[in-house]
């Protein structure tokens, strides 16, 4: 990581790598939190850890930031070993967000969002520009918000500003610890689909950590299902997790009705009949083209149809049928 780098504010930059190394920790009185550890974060990528609660999860992100010391290992951001460098320092480049946010309650939501550019040292105007440019960024108006205290919010747009905060000075890599499990869920899946909208433009890499296996698929590039003493059992994209666990706890875990979840992950062009050339108009449901084969079904379902016309610029491209999108052969399936 490079200081000059970091302290740069502006467009979205290259991202940096993350590599776990052996990683563990074990507490004084002789609790194996983490056994060994090792898992390879590719740059500009959302990885989920997910597993069940007290399997280390939290330990090894907060061993990412050096909030826990690991008992030993090597983390490595970008290649550089950030157990050399000072921890408080090393915090002000990896942004991080937790479950309850933790603004400060005193300052205004402006000041809360540049908390991190202060401290680098920032001057104000640059600052105020910049939390403007993030509340902005995560869908808070400023000229609204941006003056008003956190108990004048709803916990989901805290939540907005937790993220804003976080991603303030442009961190290279991102921490979140269940950021969204505190808030009810239907603002849980529009912060969710906000989120997303979000990554693709700042493509920061981001390590989040969850207990909730369709957070884990509806966000994640790739998921590492960790077991207790934190043992990485599987570690895939969010398709091939699905169509291929790897192990009877995997798939226990995954749950039941993977095969659900694994349409909302499929590609509906996987499914797709294309069109004859000058094919009729369909009067049917439509789909678009960059949807999922979930999107197709729920389009039949809803109209209660037996195919539906999937479209792209507006043109008729082909059709996917309830035959067809059962015919994919689960090891296709691919995010
Ligand atoms: P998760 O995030 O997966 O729920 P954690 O990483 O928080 O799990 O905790 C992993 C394990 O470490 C748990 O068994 C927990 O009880 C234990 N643990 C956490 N902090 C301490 C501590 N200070 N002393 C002893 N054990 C701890």
């Amino acid at each position: 990581m490079d200081a000059t780098a970091i302290n740069e504010s502006g467009p979205a930059r290259s991202a940096a790598s993350i590599t776990l190394e052996d990683i563990g920790k074990t507490y004084p009185d002789g609790t194996v939190a983490v056994g060994d550890f090792s898992l390879e974060v590719h740059a500009g990528e959302l990885t989920v850890l997910i597993g069940p609660s007290g399997c280390g999860k939290s330990t090894i992100l907060r061993m990412i930031n050096r909030l826990i010391e690991p008992t030993h290992g090597r983390i490595l951001i970008d290649g550089q070993n950030i157990l050399e460098r000072n921890p408080v320092e090393l915090r002000r480049h990896i942004g991080y967000v937790i479950q309850n946010v933790g603004l400060f309650p005193h300052q205004n939501i402006r000041t809360n969002v540049g908390t991190v550019p202060r401290l680098l040292g920032w001057d104000s105007k640059r600052t105020n520009a910049r939390a403007d440019e993030l509340l902005e960024l995560v869908g808070l108006d400023p000229a609204r918000y941006a003056k008003r205290y956190p108990h004048e919010l709803s916990g989901g747009q805290r939540q907005r500003v937790g993220v804003a905060r976080a991603l303030a000075a442009d961190p290279l890599v991102l921490l979140m610890d269940e950021p969204f499990s505190a808030v009810d869920p239907i603002a849980r899946g529009r912060l969710q689909e906000e989120f997303l909208r979000l990554q693709a433009t700042v493509r920061k890499t981001i390590v989040l950590v969850t207990h909730d296996i369709d957070e884990a698929v509806r966000l994640g590039d790739r998921i590492a299902v960790l077991a207790e003493g934190g043992k990485l059992l599987q570690y895939a994209p969010p398709a091939e997790l699905l169509a291929k666990p790897d192990s009877t706890a995997v798939s226990d875990f995954v749950g039941a009705d993977r095969g659900i979840r694994r349409l909302a992950v499929t590609p509906l062009r996987q499914a797709m009949i294309p069109a004859a050339p000058g094919a009729a108009e369909a009067g049917g449901p439509t789909v678009d083209a960059e949807g999922t084969l979930y999107d197709a079904l729920a389009a039949m379902l809803a109209s209660d149809a037996t195919e539906v016309v999937v479209v792209e610029d507006g043109k008729n491209v082909g059709v996917v049928t309830r035959t067809s999108i059962f015919e994919v052969p689960e090891a296709e399936a691919k995010v």
